[in-house]
This record gives C-alpha cells, sequence and structure tokens, in this order.
C-alpha cells in the first residue's frame, strides 16, 4: 500500500501545480452569460483541503467568483437527503446523457426525462423537487445547504443573477419542455428562476475547497464539524460527478485523471477523492467543452503528483 502524502508534499506540490500553469493562455470565458465574460481571465485558485480542514493554497484563493454549475451538487444533496436516492432516480435519473449540458435533444429523446441532475435540464428538474410551499423557501433550503456545505453563508452575485435572468430563455424552453412531458415539479418559471439565483451564489476556492473536503469527509464540513448532507449519498453524489461532472468530456477526465468532479462555466472545478481530500480550482478561461483549462490542469498534475487517480492500484 502506498502511505498517504503528507501535508508537506501536498503543499509543495499546490504552489508548483499553481506556477506551471499561471501563464498558460488558453480557453475562453464564457460569452453566453454577459457578466461572466467580463471577469479577469489570469484569476487563477488552487486550494487542497483534508476531511480535518488541513489547507495548502495558491493563487487567488479568497476572492468571489459564480459557483455555476457546481451548485447542482449541493442541491442533489439536499434532494437526495429531504426524498431519498429512489425518487431522485425515478424522477431524474442517473446516467450521461452523452450530449451538451443544455441539449434540448436529449430531452426530447428520452420522453422528457433528463437523464442526471447536472445537464440543466435535470438541476431545474431537481430544484423543482426541492419540497417547499413557496419559491422563497426552495431557494432557502437550497441557500441553506450550499451554505453548510461552505461553512459560511453564501452570498449571491446580484449583477451575475441579473445578467443571467436576462438572457435564460434556453433555460426556460428546458423547463417548459420538462412540463409538458410531466417531469417537472413545480411552476416552470419559478424553478428556472431559483435555478438561476442557485448558480449566481458567489464562492472563493477556499469555499469550494472546504465543500469538496464535506465531501470527502463522507457530509462533515470540516470547519464547522456540522452534517451537511447524510453520509449515504455521499457515494450517490460521487458516482453522479465521476459520471457527469464535466460535461461531455467527462469520460476524457476520467480516462485521464480518475476522479469525480464537477465544474461550472464561472471557471470552477472541485474533484474529490473520497476519505482523502478535495482539490479545488478556479480560472475563467473554458476550454470548448465548458470546463475552465488551468484548473483542469492543475488538478491532473496534483493527481499524478500525489498518486490520486482512484482506479491506479499504486501511484506511479
Ligand atoms: N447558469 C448556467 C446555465 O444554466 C450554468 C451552466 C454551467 O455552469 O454549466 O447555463
Amino acid at each position: 500500500m502506498d502511505s498517504a502524502p503528507t501535508l508537506d508534499a501536498i503543499r509543495t506540490a499546490t504552489i508548483e501545480a499553481h506556477r506551471a500553469f499561471q501563464d498558460l493562455r488558453e480557453g475562453q470565458n464564457a460569452s453566453y452569460i454577459p457578466v461572466l465574460a467580463r471577469v479577469k481571465p489570469e484569476r487563477f485558485g488552487l486550494v487542497v483541503m483534508t476531511p480535518d480542514g488541513q489547507l495548502a493554497e495558491a493563487g487567488d484563493t479568497r476572492s468571489e467568483f459564480a459557483v455555476e454549475s457546481i451548485s447542482k451538487v449541493f442541491t442533489l444533496a439536499r434532494v437526495l437527503d429531504e426524498l431519498g436516492a429512489r425518487t431522485l432516480r425515478q424522477k431524474v435519473g442517473d446516467n450521461p446523457t452523452g450530449e451538451s449540458f443544455s441539449s434540448v435533444h436529449a430531452l426530447v429523446v428520452h420522453d422528457g426525462r433528463p437523464l442526471n441532475p447536472f445537464v440543466n435540464a435535470g438541476a431545474i428538474a431537481t430544484v423543482s423537487l426541492v419540497p417547499a410551499a413557496s419559491a422563497a423557501e426552495r431557494w432557502e433550503k437550497i441557500h441553506a445547504t450550499m451554505s453548510a456545505f461552505a461553512g459560511r453563508p453564501l452570498p449571491v452575485m446580484e449583477e451575475v443573477y441579473r445578467s443571467e435572468a436576462a438572457t435564460n430563455q434556453h433555460n426556460r424552453a428546458l423547463a417548459w419542455l420538462l412540463d409538458s412531458a410531466h417531469t417537472l415539479y413545480s411552476d416552470p418559471m419559478e424553478a428556472t428562476d431559483v435555478y438561476t439565483r442557485q448558480c449566481s451564489v458567489g464562492i472563493t476556492t477556499h469555499d469550494l475547497a472546504v465543500m469538496g473536503a464535506t465531501l470527502a469527509a463522507g457530509g462533515i464540513n470540516p470547519l464547522t464539524r456540522q452534517r451537511a448532507v447524510k453520509a449515504a449519498h455521499v457515494p450517490r453524489i460521487l458516482a453522479e460527478m465521476t459520471m457527469n461532472g464535466l460535461y461531455d468530456n467527462t469520460g476524457t477526465w476520467q480516462y485521464e485523471v480518475g476522479l469525480p468532479a464537477k465544474s461550472g462555466v464561472g471557471g470552477g472545478l472541485l474533484a474529490v477523492v473520497p476519505g482523502r481530500l478535495a482539490i479545488a480550482a478556479f480560472s475563467p478561461p473554458l476550454d470548448r467543452f465548458g470546463n475552465s483549462v488551468r484548473a483542469q490542469h492543475a488538478i491532473r498534475r496534483l493527481s499524478d503528483e500525489l498518486g490520486l487517480n482512484l482506479f491506479a492500484t499504486a501511484s506511479h
């Protein structure tokens, strides 16, 4: 058996991985959400956190960016906790679509079933499943869960929210398609609006590492020691991340890196090594699939350096 990397080794590897890719000039900010296109492309943060809260960090780790699709992980956690895995699987699903994250085609060919909670249709359906008497209550529950994972009350980036709400016609169309197939469980425009708000939550790379370390610790936040999700659901969340976390390039990611991960078009990327650590990276320029270029490079390098690939039997 390999021994786990020491904190010193993790700190050295984190600083080196940040240094190795900070001057890389590949990729482009998300442009379909106007406000995201204006975030400084040179921003780059990298944080590793262990389940007991030990920390390694480099670069821009304490300024906020939009969580975007990574929010889907935490709404999934909320619905699993409140309704259980069977309901989630029946109503949303647990398999890749093989198509882009906002595909209408994928929805139509599967009779309105979104197949998983990380494509936009599946994420809007997951929001609609949160038991609530009003949109405000639904939002409060989602916000409370994200904040429990982060260990602090997370802000909404109002400018991001306004920009997305003014340009989310495609997501509204997905919600109406779900509704017409009876695979949406609250009012379509309300579900889309709560979804848009959850995507506009501001997190730092440090927050994202705490959220990931909570998953790595089986659901207990390493800073607050509070439970954010039932332990039984963590493997299910990580399975979704393994299958669907990096849009339609997830298979390539697993082939090369071998870690459950979730990206967002704000430039965040979170990878989890169960029981051992979480790696959070943030940098706005994205590849053609919508995944942060620097974040992927940095996490891949840390995984190689520290022997983290879950499918490997020994570090190499
Ligand atoms: N709010 C964005 C959308 O719905 C999030 C997309 C993402 O990060 O994948 O298009």
